[in-house]
């Protein structure tokens, strides 16, 4: 999963959104959040309300939080 950090300027093109896993054009992302300094991105409004019910679920584990779960739609 790339998880883009704002705060250092590093951007990419292309990013994923961790709760469905779709790699999405940054223009067409639907709406970001920050969690634990890092920015998320994610392609739909649905895909924002999972991740604010449990953010946990779909972090990175680079970051020392648990694995990402997938939920299936
Ligand atoms: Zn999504």
């Amino acid at each position: 999963m790339r998880v883009v950090r704002t705060w250092n300027g590093v951007l990419t093109m292309q990013v994923t959104d961790p709760v469905c896993r779709r790699s999405i054009p940054l223009e067409t992302v639907e709406a970001h959040r920050e969690f634990l300094g890092w920015s998320y991105f994610f392609c739909s409004a649905q895909c924002v309300r999972r991740f604010d019910q449990r953010p946990e679920n779909y972090i990175d584990r680079q970051q020392g939080g648990p694995p990402a779960h997938i939920e299936q739609p």
